[in-house]
């Protein structure tokens, strides 16, 4: 017999290689009970019925393996959405919901253009389109199978006013956006912690980029030029110790407000520029 206050005990298992290790038993116990965690608590007595131990205990195994949470479960929660992941593109994480605010921050709602480069799951655009119905957005990513996944997040939605197209950064696209978003890759080659965690489980693709993990926020710096329209903002995510780095390259390529924004853990996080126009 195992109640629901038994299976969170379970948590403890977890312990060696989480460090959410009670959160990763909730969500994983919500998935086989398919309850919201609400229910967890309000019910701590229910039994758990014998097929459902055992999907339990074998999504325990797969934790204890170091499988990332959402693989297990499939989805993930991220702004006020659910989103569907998969192991061809990376988990969207609480992190980048700074980069969502800020681009909020910068435009009301209107019929403006916005690109989403790299898009994965299409966790920033769809927040941002959820949050700005007059907007329209483009997501574009290289991997075929997040295009599909990201469309597949559209649906599951109920989100018109995003398109997602397949290609290789800018390559796809044309005209030009009044702001570009990017969580592109940033990590260092070199980076001990892609050993480390969930990235094991996630495209080194999505993750390292060359030049210690500048490579492709340069691409992005340079090429946006070209796709902004006068005025238009470009905001994208980097590493903790990429701030300085990423805001002397936008003050170099001639972008104006630059600023460097820090995420929920106080550590810079998302930077910002405005490509030059009469509207300044
Ligand atoms: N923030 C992620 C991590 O360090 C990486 C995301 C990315 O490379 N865009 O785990």
């Amino acid at each position: 017999m195992m109640r629901i206050a038994d299976a969170l005990a379970l948590s403890a298992r977890l312990e060696p290689v989480s460090d959410s290790a009670r959160l990763d038993v909730e969500l994983l116990l919500c998935a086989v009970l398919r309850q919201p965690r609400s229910y967890l608590f309000t019910w701590p007595d229910r039994e758990l019925a014998a097929d459902q131990r055992q999907q339990l205990e074998r999504m325990l195994e797969r934790r204890q393996q170091g499988e990332p949470v959402a693989h297990i479960v499939g989805h993930t929660g991220f702004w006020t959405l659910q989103l569907e992941v998969s192991p061809d593109t990376l988990i969207p994480r609480p992190d980048t919901e700074t980069l969502v605010e800020q681009a909020l921050e910068r435009l009301a709602d209107g019929p403006y253009r916005v690109l989403d480069l790299g898009t994965g799951t299409g966790a920033i655009a769809l927040a941002l389109a959820s949050e700005r119905p007059a907007w329209r957005l483009v997501g574009c990513d290289r991997v075929a199978a997040a295009v599909a996944l990201a469309e597949r997040n559209r649906q599951r939605n109920g989100l018109t006013n995003v398109e997602f197209v397949e290609g290789n950064w800018f390559e796809p696209l044309q005209g030009r956006f009044d702001m570009i978003v990017s969580n592109p890759p940033y990590i260092d080659p070199a980076d001990p912690h892609l050993a480390q965690g969930d990235v094991r489980f996630e495209p080194s693709s999505a993750l390292v980029a060359d030049e210690a993990g500048m490579a492709d926020i340069r691409w992005i710096a340079e090429q946006a030029r070209a796709c902004l329209k006068p005025g238009g903002w470009l905001l994208f995510e980097h590493g903790y110790d990429q701030g300085e780095a990423s805001a002397q390259l936008l003050r170099r390529l001639g972008y104006r407000q630059v600023k460097t924004v820090r995420d929920y853990g106080g550590r810079d996080r998302i930077t910002v520029g405005r490509w030059p126009g009469d509207e300044e």
